[in-house]
């Protein structure tokens, strides 16, 4: 690794940490519009997704759960992204997010609202990481169409 690309690492890590760490979005809205409970239990990450909304709009979301840094920063990332959206451009986030997590598309064709999550380019070299990151995002996703959602990240192979 080039001594460029380890500062960048150590950059990168710091933003995932101040995520991980901040309180802005933590908790559970009573009453909510929208619910979604997922699991992803190669990693032991849990995630419960409440939700407002207004009209068309998503009003307020906070999350409560408990996991490894990803999971919970990715959180974090998507609660300040996607407040105050319309549901249908939450849902276009949400597959943003998915192309750039999962199909690894390019960085310069991010939405602006999801700048931040660039700090999570590093975990797509590794795909049962990658379901740590997706976790809450699907979980919303689900939330949105069905009103309330049980969900739960499947293993690539049978007893992981
Ligand atoms: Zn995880």
């Amino acid at each position: 690794m080039a001594e460029g690309d380890a500062e960048l690492a150590d950059l990168y890590r710091d933003v995932l940490l101040d995520y991980y760490r901040s309180r802005a979005h933590k908790g559970k809205l009573e009453p909510h519009d929208v619910r979604g409970h997922g699991v992803s239990p190669i990693c032991g990450d849990e995630i419960e997704i409440t939700a407002t909304r207004q009209g068309d709009r998503l009003d307020k979301l906070r999350f409560d759960g408990h996991g490894c840094v990803i999971s919970q920063a990715s959180s974090a990332m998507m609660a300040e992204a996607v407040e105050g959206k319309s549901v249908p451009e939450v849902l276009k986030l949400v597959e943003a997010f998915g192309d750039f997590m999962v199909r690894r598309g390019p960085m310069d064709q991010m939405p602006a609202e999801l700048e931040e999550t660039k700090a999570l380019e590093g975990v797509r070299k590794f795909p049962a990481r990658v379901k740590c990151a997706m976790l809450s995002w699907n979980v919303l996703r689900l939330g949105l169409q069905q009103g309330a959602a049980e969900y739960q990240e499947l293993g690539d192979r049978e007893g992981t």
